[in-house]
C-alpha cells in the first residue's frame, strides 16, 4: 500500500472524499516523514504540530458535515518562512526577524486557511530569499534529499526538499529570480512561478517588489495547478495585484501539444550549461516534436544581459525594502546611546553577509551620479528582455529551456564565489524580468543520479497554456525516481 505521504493532492482529495482517509491520517503521515527526514534535511525552521493537528480535526468535522472548500481541504502544505503567518514565527531566515510572530496572515496564507489546507510549518530559505542554495540561511543549510552533501537549491530550498520527501504534499515559495524553479529542478519536483500580480504579495516579506511572486511546489503538474488556484486572485491589499479575468489552470491538462508552436531558446543552450542537461532538454524537445508540436529555435538576444540587469534591479529594490529593518519599528533592536548608533548596530548584527552585499550594491546603484549608469541602464535592459519575449511569442506559444545550468552542487562549492552562485539563475531570471509565468518539470537524472529540470515559459497570463504543455512534458518524461530519503526509513 502506498504510504499516505506519497499520495498526490488529487489522489488524497479523492480518498478524503470517499472517506478512506481523514485529514488527521494525512497529517500523521506527514509528521512521520518529518520525524525521520528532518534530522537529515533541515527543510523546516518551524513545524506547527499543534496547529496542524487542530486544523486537521476541524477539517475532518467539516467533511463529516458535508462542507467542502475545494481540492486543498485537508492537504498538508508547507510555507516558505518569508510568508507571514498569524501566531506562527516568521523569520525570512534572518537574525533580524528571529522570534518575530506576525500579527496577521498574508493573503496567500489566508486563502489557504480558507481553503481548509493543513499548514504544516515554515520552511528554510536563504536569508530574505537572497541566494540559490539555502546556505545563506542564518539558521543552517538545508540539504538535498537526493544527496545530503549537496544543496537543495534556493532560495526556497526547504519547500522543495519537503515536497520531494513527502513531509508535505505541496508547498509554497517565492520566486524573484528563480527561487521556486531552481530548487524544484535540483530536488526533482515541479515548481512554478505565476504571472507577476496573479498571487498577492501582501504579507510576503519583500525582497524586490517588482519581481517577487509566490508560487507552488508539487510532485505533479496537476497538483501545482490546484495549489496555484488556491492562492491566486485579486487583492485590494496589493496595488500590483491583477484585476482582470484570471486564467483557468486545469482545463487544458489533457489537451496535449499537437499543433502547438514551441520555441527552444538558443541562448540558454550554450556551453555554459552542463552537457547532460542540454542533452535532456534536447531529448524532451524531440519528444514534444514527436507528440505533434512544431519545435523551432528562437533567440532572446538580450537574455545575455538579463543576469547583470537583475543583479542591479533586485539589489536596488532590496536596499529600499530592507531600509525599514532598522530597529525603530521593525527588526530586533540592538540598544545603543544614540539613534544612529542603534540603527547601525541593529543592522550590522541582524543582516548576514549576502544581504549586506546586496544592500550595499543596491544603494550604490541608486546613488546620485550612478543612478543612470547602473539602475537606469538595467531598467533599459529589462525593457529589451520584455521586447525579446514579445517578438518570440509572435511565432511561438511557449518557450522551453533548461531550468538550471547544473544539477545540485556540493555544499560549500559556491559560497566563496558570489558570481558563480548568481549564475545558477541564468535560465530563470529572464521570465522574472518579463513578468511572465514559467514552470520547471523534472525530466530525468544525470549520471550521478541527480534530478534535471526542464523549463517552460509562456506569455503573461498564459498559465493555461503553460500547465497544458507542462502536463504533456510530465507524461513524456515518465519521471518516477524518488530520493532515497523518501523511499524508506531503513535507507537513512
Ligand atoms: N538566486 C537569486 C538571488 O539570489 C534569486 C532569488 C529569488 O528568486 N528569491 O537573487
Amino acid at each position: 500500500m502506498t504510504d499516505l505521504a506519497d499520495l498526490s493532492i488529487v489522489e488524497a482529495g479523492r480518498q478524503l472524499r470517499s472517506g478512506d482517509v481523514t485529514a488527521v491520517d494525512l497529517w500523521e503521515a506527514a509528521a512521520t516523514r518529518i520525524a525521520y527526514t528532518e534530522p537529515h534535511l533541515h527543510a523546516f525552521l518551524t513545524v506547527d504540530r499543534e496547529g496542524a493537528l487542530a486544523t486537521a480535526k476541524v477539517v475532518d468535522a467539516a467533511f463529516r458535515a458535508g462542507e467542502d472548500a475545494g481540492p486543498l481541504q485537508g492537504i498538508p502544505i508547507a510555507l516558505k518562512d518569508n510568508m507571514c503567518t498569524k501566531g506562527l514565527a516568521t523569520t525570512a531566515s534572518s537574525r533580524m526577524l528571529e522570534g518575530w510572530v506576525p500579527p496577521y496572515d498574508g493573503t496567500a496564507v489566508a486563502n489557504l486557511r480558507n481553503a481548509g489546507a493543513v499548514l504544516v510549518g515554515k520552511t528554510n530559505l536563504d536569508e530574505f530569499a537572497m541566494g540559490s542554495s539555502t546556505e545563506n540561511s542564518a539558521f543552517g543549510t538545508s540539504r538535498n534529499p537526493w544527496d545530503v552533501d549537496r544543496v537543495p537549491g534556493g532560495s526556497s530550498g526547504g519547500s522543495a526538499g519537503s515536497v520531494a520527501v513527502g513531509s508535505s504534499m505541496g508547498a509554497f515559495g517565492s520566486d524573484t529570480g528563480g527561487s521556486i524553479r531552481q530548487p524544484a529542478a535540483l530536488c526533482g519536483v515541479v515548481g512554478m512561478k505565476p504571472t507577476y500580480g496573479l498571487v498577492s504579495r501582501y504579507g510576503l516579506i519583500a525582497f524586490a517588489s517588482s519581481l517577487d511572486q509566490i508560487g507552488p511546489f508539487a510532485r505533479s503538474v496537476e497538483d501545482a495547478a490546484l495549489l496555484l488556484e488556491g492562492v491566486a486572485g485579486h487583492d485590494i491589499h496589493d496595488a500590483t495585484s491583477y484585476r482582470g479575468e484570471y486564467p483557468t489552470l486545469t482545463d487544458g491538462l489533457e489537451k496535449g501539444v499537437k499543433g502547438l508552436r514551441v520555441g527552444i531558446v538558443k541562448e540558454l543552450m550554450v556551453d555554459a550549461i552542463d552537457s547532460e542537461i542540454r542533452a535532456a532538454t534536447r531529448a524532451m524537445a524531440d519528444k514534444l516534436s514527436d507528440a505533434g508540436a512544431d519545435v523551432v529555435e528562437v533567440s532572446l538576444p538580450s537574455s545575455e544581459y538579463a543576469l547583470s540587469a537583475y543583479y542591479l534591479i533586485a539589489p536596488a529594490e532590496c536596499s529600499a525594502n530592507l531600509a525599514r529593518l532598522d530597529g525603530v519599528r521593525y527588526g530586533n533592536r540592538v540598544p545603543a546611546d544614540t539613534t544612529d548608533e542603534m540603527m547601525a548596530k541593529t543592522r550590522a548584527a541582524g543582516f548576514g553577509p549576502e544581504v549586506t552585499r546586496r544592500i550595499l550594491l543596491g544603494t550604490y546603484a541608486l546613488s546620485a551620479g550612478y543612478y543612470d549608469a547602473f539602475y537606469g541602464q538595467a531598467q533599459r535592459v529589462r525593457t529589451l528582455v520584455r521586447q525579446d519575449f514579445a517578438t518570440a511569442y509572435e511565432q511561438t506559444d511557449v518557450l522551453i529551456s533548461p531550468t538550471t545550468p547544473t544539477t545540485a552542487f556540493e555544499i560549500g562549492a559556491k559560497t566563496d564565489d558570489p558570481i558563480a552562485m548568481y549564475y545558477s539563475d541564468v535560465c530563470t531570471i529572464p521570465s522574472n524580468l518579463a513578468g511572465d509565468p514559467s514552470i520547471s518539470v523534472p525530466v530525468g537524472v544525470d549520471t550521478r543520479g541527480l534530478p534535471i529540470g526542464f523549463q517552460i515559459m509562456a506569455p503573461a497570463l498564459g498559465e493555461s497554456m503553460l500547465f497544458r504543455v507542462a502536463a504533456e512534458v510530465e507524461r513524456l518524461a515518465e519521471f518516477s525516481a524518488r530520493p532515497s530519503l523518501a523511499v524508506s526509513k531503513e535507507t537513512v
